[in-house]
């Protein structure tokens, strides 16, 4: 789907619809409010973060005539000053390398999203340099060199079933050798097993700073944004696992329920640096809350 696509209907758009839009008004009423909650919670807003975008709409104005395009346009704007906070790219630290962790259950697009991310900062003049760390997928590792060759970065594997802290380890060794800016080191996602998941990424982060004791400097967790509300839970776990600084939303592309975001900067405020926005390589775009408020509600 390209990105030009006409806008799915949003909530509003379902809500208020085809009516003639400015000329009819509604009262903020009990009912009103109940509708739109209704709506966000649709949008996989989560009942919390439905319950306080409404409450906060409805301060002040509670009972007031408004046209649907009032309403709209209170809505947006409360969406996009929530997500104004959370709407940062991926802080850049004069360190060299700097290193990126990326974690991230299997199938949220890790892969993709590091590939993606390796040519926007080659794009950008850096020079990057990836760590293959999912060592018991060789398919992950086959994907991740496709995505290196794609993006003009060299990747470092290590046999199957190697330890991903002692390639974590190499990959520092070569990317300061090599005077790389950038370090990026894939991990696994198998939380099946957790215990082992934690062992394995603590391990990765106590390798790598023995490098450099301020590694790593961006651990970035990528979700997918179809699993709604799943990637609240996922972030949970992942802060258990790991000292997460950022997130990149994937797959925003296909789905009219991006309210899971809105949910996420409510309760988490961690930033997003980046969307998904499709499959090709330069289908990462940086997080815009304005633009997002307004697919949102639409
Ligand atoms: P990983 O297992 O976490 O490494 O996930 P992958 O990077 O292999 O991605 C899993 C699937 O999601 C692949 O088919 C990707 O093409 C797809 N994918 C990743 N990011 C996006 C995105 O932003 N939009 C869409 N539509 N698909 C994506």
């Amino acid at each position: 789907e390209s990105p030009d696509a006409p806008a799915k209907p949003g909530l509003l758009g379902r809500l208020l619809g085809r009516e003639t839009k400015a000329v009819v008004r509604r009262t903020l009423d009990d009912d009103m409010l109940e509708q739109l909650e209704e709506l966000l919670i649709a949008s996989d807003m989560g009942v919390d973060t439905a319950l306080r975008v409404t409450a906060n709409i409805a301060e002040g104005r509670f009972g007031k005539k408004l046209s649907t395009e009032e309403i709209k346009d209170l809505l947006a704007a409360e969406i996009a000053r929530i997500m104004g906070s959370v709407a940062k790219p991926m802080p850049i630290y004069p360190k060299k390398p700097q290193v990126v962790l990326v974690v991230g259950v299997n199938g949220s697009g890790k892969t993709t999203t590091i590939g993606k991310l390796a040519s926007q900062f080659k794009a950008a003049g850096k020079s990057v340099v990836i760590a293959a760390g999912d060592t018991f997928r060789a398919a992950a590792v086959e994907q991740l060199q496709v995505w290196g060759d794609r993006a003009g970065v060299p990747v470092l594997t290590a046999p199957e079933g190697s330890d991903p802290a002692s390639l974590a380890y190499d990959a520092m060794v070569r990317a300061e050798a090599d005077g790389a800016d950038l370090l990026m080191i894939d991990t696994a996602g198998r939380l099946q097993n957790r215990k082992d998941l934690m062992e394995e990424l603590a391990k990765i982060v106590r390798v790598i700073r023995k490098k450099d004791e301020t590694a790593p400097h961006n651990t970035l967790l990528v979700l997918d944004a179809t699993t709604g509300q799943n990637a609240l839970s996922q972030v949970e776990t992942f802060q258990k696992l790991a000292d997460v600084s950022g997130l990149v939303m994937t797959k925003l592309d296909g789905t009219a329920k991006g309210g899971v975001l809105v949910a996420l900067a409510d309760k988490f405020g961690l930033p997003i640096h980046a969307i998904g926005v499709g499959e090709q390589i330069d289908d990462l775009a940086p997080f815009d809350p304005e633009e997002f408020a307004r697919a949102l509600t639409g």
